[in-house]
């Protein structure tokens, strides 16, 4: 089996014929990810491509952040979808002298052990990227008053700066 979920989360690659494309569509639990901020299952779509040595993952994942607003500390939900598209190459000494030959502007190009991708790695790295270091509640969040503590997103206080300048 190319993909087994239950057992190691890995993609065994060696075993694909080569030329073969093959399509995998899975759900993985929240539970499965133990990560803090993801508020909902992860719907994930593969496309898995064998050229010779060289292995094309393409991937998309669907699902929820619970994140807490940098500016005015209310807690939301963002809806996320995440592609990724990476290229793996056979790890060998020559390959990183070989880099330049390789430049493929659209795939991120990573090395790998002729046999087995650490899907999960991918996955994971995929969801933890999305996770925004500065969250905002809405773009324009007008965030909590220094003074009195105030939402400004909900209501106004005196200590607002008067100036409507912007
Ligand atoms: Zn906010
Ligand atoms: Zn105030």
């Amino acid at each position: 089996m190319v993909l087994d979920l239950k057992r190691d989360k890995k993609l065994h690659v060696g075993q694909l014929k080569d030329g073969s494309v093959e399509r995998f569509s899975f759900v993985i639990s929240q539970e499965a990810w133990n990560l803090k901020l993801l508020a909902s299952n992860v719907t994930v779509s593969l496309m898995i491509v064998k050229r010779g040595t060289r292995i094309r993952v393409k991937g998309k994942l669907k699902f929820k952040l619970q994140l807490e607003c940098y500016r005015c500390g209310e807690p939301f939900t963002t809806d996320n979808e995440e592609s990724f598209d990476l290229l793996f190459f056979v790890e060998h000494p020559s390959f990183y002298g070989r880099s330049k030959e390789l430049t493929m502007e659209d795939f991120r190009v990573l090395p790998y052990n002729g046999d087995e991708i650490d899907l999960w790695q991918v996955l994971r790295e995929t969801i933890i990227l999305a996770i925004p270091t500065k969250p905002l509640c809405k773009p324009d969040c007008k965030g909590l008053c220094p003074i009195c503590g105030v939402n400004w997103n909900l209501t106004t206080c005196e200590h607002q700066p008067s100036s409507t300048s912007e």
